[in-house]
């Protein structure tokens, strides 16, 4: 497996692939990638702002003389991977995703976390707290001009480069870059490497799938949606932990306990080490969905409410505990 420092900028991955990686991979510090073929590029992802991604582009451009991005790949629907497409699109640009993303990709998204971040109440507070770092002036949301529903595979310059549906799994439409003749996987937000594991769509068994058909892969380096590069032993974590987050909260569902008390009932300290522990509450919420189909789906807002919660709860009983 190819080791590589965690630290911000295009990571050459040997083949002509790269990485960019913006530490420390919190809430929205996405990573991206970079597959070069002859005459033309692939890109993986954009960031969650156009700073962030103007910035990203001038660090890949030496790289891109003679070889400019011809396509743009999306791995999802969530912002800190697409806001910035509008950096890139133009003539001659294809900018591809599932047909699931795509439907979410839209001027509506972009105001919806716009609105959510100027909130009066908890949940503005918690989204200022984490991506206060983000500026969303300026963004058009610029969707795909391409989209597939289950494997697509496309020819770069002379090299294949295939984009698997994962989803719905984080979200409804998640895929993943695999690139064969370098033995390289981009994960999207299947993986957070160093955060918590988060579900937003699920089913929780689906992002399961996901860590195995990773598991399954021929690699030589996996560059996680979050996080420092990884090998097959952090997408086994991720696994263990969304295996063991679903097993408990299937008990406590049995046992007739409440979300919030199933929340604050497991004892997660095996992965005390992940940052974002508040997604649990999301996590859970999840397995209690699929285990009561009539159960009313709660929306993004709602989500982000219940992580908020865990995550100012934790804070002040830290404090507490301090004093
Ligand atoms: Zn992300």
């Amino acid at each position: 497996m190819i080791a590589m420092p965690y630290t911000k900028g295009p990571h050459d991955l040997g083949n002509h692939c790269h990485s960019w990686l913006l530490p420390e991979g919190r809430w929205g510090e996405s990573n991206t990638g970079l597959v070069r073929g002859s005459g033309e590029s692939l890109l993986i992802d954009t960031l969650y702002d156009l700073p962030h991604t103007a910035e990203m582009l001038s660090a890949y451009a030496p790289l891109l003389r003679g070889q400019p991005i011809r396509t743009l790949v999306n791995t999802h629907s969530d912002g800190d991977h697409w806001f910035g497409n509008q950096l890139v699109a133009g003539p001659g640009v294809e900018i591809v995703a599932t047909q699931a993303a795509a439907e979410l990709m839209t001027e509506a998204s972009v105001d919806e976390l716009v609105s959510m971040s100027g909130r009066e109440d908890r949940v503005g507070e918690f989204i200022r707290e984490v991506g206060g770092h983000f500026d969303h002036a300026g963004i058009v949301a610029t969707p795909p001009t391409r989209t597939f529903t289950g494997e697509l595979s496309l020819d770069v310059g002379g090299r294949e480069v295939r984009l698997i549906q994962v989803g719905p799994a984080h979200t409804p439409g998640d895929l993943v870059v695999h690139v064969p003749d370098a033995n390289l996987v981009y994960t999207g937000d299947i993986l957070f490497i160093g955060g918590a594991p988060l579900v937003w769509a699920g089913p929780i068994s689906r992002c399961i799938a996901a860590c195995d058909l990773i598991l399954d892969l021929e690699l030589v380096a996996i560059v996680p949606g979050h996080g420092p590069l990884t090998d097959k032993n952090g997408v086994s974590r991720v696994r263990d932990y969304l295996d063991f987050v679903s097993a408990e909260a299937v008990k406590r569902f049995e046992q007739g306990l409440s979300v919030e008390d199933a929340v604050a009932s497991i004892d997660m300290s095996r992965f005390a080490d992940m940052s974002e522990q508040g997604r649990i509450a999301a996590n859970v919420l999840n397995v209690y969905d699929q285990l009561d189909p009539r159960r009313p789906r709660e929306n993004r807002l709602q989500q982000f409410g219940r992580i908020a919660d865990f995550e100012l709860h934790a804070a002040a009983a830290a404090s507490e505990a301090s004093h």
